[in-house]
């Protein structure tokens, strides 16, 4: 397999996959968060560092399959201007003869990238033809896009066909498979997985999963109170789902005979409505008075959680312990935060991924204290629950 380390990109043209899916402001179109192309810089620079040149291809945004201004990539222009420090060509469509004149004639150095792939709906549907018109825009074939890896799209997975000997991944996607993989398969102890957010019903497959692998299982956010009812505490209104309090037992006893301790929160601060603007209470988790609901874990489970966290070697995070984007409900996902980032100070291999937590650490400013937050939520969730993604899969085939 070639490795972006070591290929020879003298005179080439990378065509290279990034997830420049980032926000816009709504009225100046402009970009708000620009983590993910700040991300993909080190891919972009190793190849015109080594000689070669670079297309870049990506989505942006859900269009309806026609070229619209506010899905178009032309608005991160600027931001990848800025950050690699010179200005870069654009294809305002990313297949046709006017995209590949510009592609033919890019020299060492230089940067073209094109427009929204899902101006044309044979992207999403994993198109052969769409993906063979791609690849004439290079030589070599690099995927750097995690957050798209989990689907067959013509981008992602269909175009690497292609490249039959030329293709890779970029240095973000390396390291996000280093990073899983390290949680997965390191044999350090203990390792820990703290999992909150909304609902237990779009966890239950990794959950069971990782029981397999952890020593303990710490369970917040809203999907607690499931666990919480399950086992006949009073949960006033509360987020809960009825139709999986027999999963949250399942899971409990599965834990029982696999010897995974299970951390559930035992106190919990409550309000008389979801805002911020709520009356407030605190008291054990399990005796909620009716009418108040709970939306954050409270000083008693922040210090049981906190001393699991810190005598842990390896840290796995998805899903925030409560309503953090409200000041009032976020002491709980932030003292999480500061015990991961504290744990990364002592050793530990922390990993943070899936949507919310990743917003949670950016919030909070601290995600330059864990080892590595996952760019990719769909696609981390599915690689740790042992799914090959398609993306990942057609760089390894032969
Ligand atoms: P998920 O996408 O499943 O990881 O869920 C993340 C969402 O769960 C966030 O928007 C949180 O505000 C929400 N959440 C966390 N704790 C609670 C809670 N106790 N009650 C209601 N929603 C919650």
């Amino acid at each position: 397999m070639n490795s972006i380390s070591t290929y020879n990109f003298t005179g080439k043209r990378a065509l290279i996959r990034v997830d420049f899916n980032v926000p816009l402001n709504k009225e100046t179109l402009a970009v708000t968060d620009d983590t993910r192309i700040r991300a993909a810089i080190p891919t972009i620079k190793k190849v015109l560092e080594a000689g070669g040149s670079v297309v870049l291809m990506s989505h942006l945004g859900r269009p309806k399959n026609i070229p619209e201004d506010k899905f178009s990539l032309k608005n991160c222009i600027s931001t990848i201007e800025k950050h690699l420090g010179f200005p870069i060509q654009f294809a305002t469509d990313c297949i046709g003869e006017r995209a590949y004149e510009k592609s033919a004639a890019l020299k060492p150095g230089e940067v073209l990238l094109l427009e929204n792939l899902r101006f044309h709906q044979r992207e999403e549907k994993g198109d052969h033809g769409f993906a063979e018109l791609l690849a004439r825009h290079g030589d070599c074939y690099i995927n750097d896009a995690f957050g798209t890896a989990h689907r067959a799209h013509a981008s992602t997975t269909i175009v690497a066909r292609f490249f039959p000997n030329d293709k890779m991944f970029g240095y973000l996607i390396e390291k996000e498979i280093d990073s899983v993989n390290k949680v997965l398969n390191s044999h350090e102890k203990p390792l820990t997985a703290i999992v909150g957010g909304a609902k237990v019903s779009s966890k239950i497959t990794i959950i069971t999963k990782l029981l397999d692998k952890v020593d303990n299982l710490i369970v917040g956010g809203g999907m607690a109170y499931t666990f919480i009812k399950a086992q006949g505490g009073k949960i006033g209104k509360s987020l809960v789902e009825d139709d999986h309090l027999q999963t949250a037992k399942d899971i409990l006893k599965l834990a029982q005979e696999k010897g995974v301790k299970i951390l559930l929160p035992v106190d919990t601060v409550y309000a008389d409505e979801f805002s911020d603007a709520a009356n407030t209470g605190v008291g054990k988790i399990g005796e909620i008075p009716d009418g108040w609901m709970g939306l954050d874990i409270a000083e008693e489970s922040i210090a049981i959680f906190r001393k699991t966290i810190l005598e842990s070697k390896l840290i796995l995070w998805n899903g925030p312990m409560g309503v953090f984007e409200m000041k009032k409900f976020q002491t709980g996902t932030l003292e999480i935060a500061k015990a991961v980032a504290e744990a990364t100070k002592k050793g530990a291999f922390t990993l943070v991924g899936g949507g919310d937590s990743v917003a949670a650490v950016n919030q909070f400013g601290l995600e330059n204290e864990v080892s590595h937050v996952s760019t990719g939520g769909g696609a981390m969730l599915e690689y740790l629950e042992g799914i090959q993604l398609p993306g990942i899969a057609a760089i390894l085939e032969k």
